[in-house]
């Protein structure tokens, strides 16, 4: 398996409201790496699939809700490296355009009901008892491995920053940043920018990954959920039309939309100090803008 070259610029983000602050905004853009294998979702397969490969396996066994970014990541990369693959998609059996492409880089998949999906390992036994190749891939790519492939972001940064700035939905890619930063023994705030409602998981997520974690390294921003996973609100579609029309960075609602937003807002507060050097990572999943284009198109920008 030859993995592809890792694109992913660093660009500025040049906004007044930065500049009054005096602080300077970077952006990552690991949306850049593969279209469909869009940004943390490549970087979280990399190490997964090469073990998969190393234990023999041919055919990858995954989960994901009906727009799961992971889904079509997995998809496209089983396509490109030569696996089967099969995605569990959570629900009732629907149809989008993210599942149509999963469908077109030759992904079998089968749908289950909410309450069946929750136990994976026995979805997974059931599936895997008739099948020697497969080989399971947790929701998300979460997994050490998955996490290994992350912290080599910060392998690629050209320069030391104040404060990196990623979304969190299984915490998988903010515990690899930490561990990036903490294995060069760098000064780097990590602040995770959490997508769902419920609370602050992500300490815990990196913990369960890297359980020496020092946390005080790590800041949870819990309050730019906008009601839940998916979900969106006037407010922060006008956000990202606005964004997307000054940069050309196009970014969704349900992840990175929320990043920026809180960016924005925490600069808007004076969270930061004058000369900060702030990374903002655009993990991708661009995708996902298509499911929230009923709602995008409806609202007055
Ligand atoms: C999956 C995903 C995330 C969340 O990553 P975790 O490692 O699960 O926290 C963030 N951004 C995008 C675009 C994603 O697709």
């Amino acid at each position: 398996m030859t993995p592809f070259d890792i694109h992913s610029p660093i660009e500025s983000l040049d906004f007044a409201l930065f500049d009054d602050k005096s602080i300077r905004v970077d952006i990552k853009r690991d949306d850049r790496i593969h279209p469909f294998i869009s940004g943390n979702k490549w970087r979280k397969l990399k190490y997964i699939l090469q073990s998969a490969r190393r234990a023999g396996k041919t055919h990858l066994v995954t989960f994901g809700g009906a727009w799961s970014n992971h889904l079509l990541a997995t998809a496209c990369a089983g396509a490109t490296f030569g696996f089967k693959t099969t995605g569990f998609v959570r629900g009732e059996a629907v149809s989008n355009p993210s599942l149509s492409l999963c469908k077109v880089f030759g992904m079998e998949l089968r749908f289950v009901p909410r309450t069946n999906y929750r136990d994976k390992p026995l979805l997974y036994a059931q599936y895997a008892a008739d099948n020697p190749q497969a080989y399971f891939v947790d929701e998300g790519g979460h997994s050490a491995e998955g996490a290994k492939g992350c912290a080599e972001l910060i392998d690629e940064l050209p320069r030391t920053y104040d404060h990196i700035f990623c979304a969190c939905g299984t915490g998988t890619t903010i515990a690899g940043l930490y561990q990036g930063c903490a294995s060069l023994a760098l000064g780097t705030q990590l602040h995770g920018v959490a997508v769902l409602a419920g609370g602050d998981f992500i300490p815990g997520a990196v913990r369960a990954l890297y359980p020496d974690a020092q946390l005080d390294r790590l800041s949870s921003h819990t309050d730019y959920h906008f009601g839940g996973y998916a979900k969106t609100s006037p407010t922060l579609n006008t956000f990202i039309s606005r964004f997307t029309a000054e940069t050309g960075i196009l970014i969704e609602p349900v992840y990175t939309g929320k990043l920026l937003y809180a960016v924005f807002d925490l600069a808007k507060r004076d969270y930061f100090n004058t000369g900060d050097r702030i990374l903002v990572i655009h993990t991708g999943g661009l995708i996902g803008i298509l499911g929230l284009h009923d709602q995008l198109m409806k609202n007055e920008v």
